[in-house]
């Protein structure tokens, strides 16, 4: 199990904190999957980010535990 507290995690906190924006307004917060190669953005409104927070969950960009797939290999003829 991976720690609750990542740094990206308690970067986003710093960030809800002293964003002014309307709560309604979506900003790009960090994902929080925890992988140091991971540089996902999450466009959250401060209204979505508290829901999210108040129900203990991680903000994600994508799915944790999925293993990423490399995208389908495309040939322009
Ligand atoms: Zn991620």
């Amino acid at each position: 199990m991976r720690e609750r507290s990542t740094p990206t995690r308690t970067v986003n906190e710093q960030i809800r904190a002293v964003v002014k924006v309307d709560p309604g307004d979506r900003i790009p917060f960090f994902c929080e999957c925890g992988q140091a190669t991971c540089h996902r953005s999450v466009w959250l409104s401060l209204d979505e980010f508290a829901t999210r927070r108040a129900n203990g969950g991680t903000i994600l960009a994508h799915e944790p535990g999925r293993r990423r797939r490399p995208p389908p290999k495309v040939t322009v003829p």
